[in-house]
């Protein structure tokens, strides 16, 4: 009876201890979500002070540093200046391709920052599509939208980055934008060890298809995480670790453009030249 008692009391004792801990990682899972938004929010309120007492200035008067123009700095700087200077001139393909982010995001739920946050936090895996992502390096800010990201119990798993053209091909900008999408996130508080992010080259046919986004997390999720091209009829996937060095070097060369420590540096490939809108205003222009 003794004995019984004793191991009733044991198994008591054990099963207590197992929910105080499972009662202690909540708690420091719901302080965590709390504290990190909690910053996120201080963040945002230094940058808007900031903005209105226009002690952020970069080139072109900018206040931040906005990811997309990163990306651009890649495929051609000499062109974002021309933007910049000249205005941005409408093209077919600039159109078709915000038409298609729309279709993407018709399915999303908008939520409020908190509710989110409280998700990401969640037991469940969830997909934050166009998320205001804001971080500070240096003392710069960085913002951005990625197409989505998932989750996975506070810890964002893949970016994704959804690219239309015939090619398949993944070109060093759309690296370069994902992997700063990545360091934002690290720079929020998030854990990005173990970060991939996919950059999916789909058939301009298959624009507006909702279920790209699905066919993408499924070859991902089927084959599982390692580094590789998945193909499917008429998309490729890029799935990459994320690796926090790459993308600090690759935001350092573009900060100093921001910074006026440099001239805008104009691309070497001439087919970039020969499908540009700037070409009879650019002196740079490959013949
Ligand atoms: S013409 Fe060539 S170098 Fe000049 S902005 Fe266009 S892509 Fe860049």
């Amino acid at each position: 009876m003794e004995n019984g008692k004793t191991i009733s009391f044991l198994l008591m004792h054990k099963a207590i201890i197992k929910l105080d801990k499972k009662k202690k990682t909540m708690i420091k899972t719901m302080t965590k979500w709390k504290t990190q938004l909690k910053n996120f929010d201080a963040m945002l309120e230094e940058f808007r002070r900031k903005r209105e007492e226009q002690e952020l200035r970069l080139r072109f008067n900018r206040s931040a540093l906005s990811v997309s123009d990163i990306a651009e700095q890649y495929y051609c700087e000499k062109k974002l200046e021309m933007e910049f200077v000249h205005g941005e001139i409408e093209t077919e393909a600039k159109t078709m391709g915000s038409a298609a982010h729309e279709k993407l995001i018709e399915d999303a739920v908008e939520i409020k920052r908190e509710a989110l946050w409280k998700k990401i936090y969640g037991e469940e895996p969830v997909l934050a599509v166009e998320m205001f992502i804001l971080g500070k390096c240096q003392d710069l800010f960085l913002v951005g939208k990625p197409d989505a990201v998932m989750f996975y119990k506070g810890r964002p798993i893949v970016i994704f980055e959804f690219k239309f053209s015939k090619s398949g091909i993944a070109y060093p900008s759309h690296h370069v934008q994902a992997q700063t999408y990545g360091l934002i996130l690290e720079n929020m508080g998030f854990d990005t060890s173990r970060l991939f992010y996919a950059i999916v080259v789909a058939d301009p046919k298959t624009k507006g298809d909702p279920k790209l986004q699905r066919k993408a997390i499924d070859a991902i999720f089927n084959k599982g995480f390692e580094e590789s091209i998945l193909s499917t009829d008429d998309t490729n996937i890029h799935l990459c670790k994320f690796h926090l060095s790459e993308a600090q070097e690759s935001l350092q060369w573009a900060i100093q453009f921001w910074k006026q420590k440099r001239a805008a540096t104009p691309t070497t490939n001439p087919n970039k030249c020969a499908k540009c809108e700037y070409q009879t205003q650019c002196q740079n222009r490959i013949p």
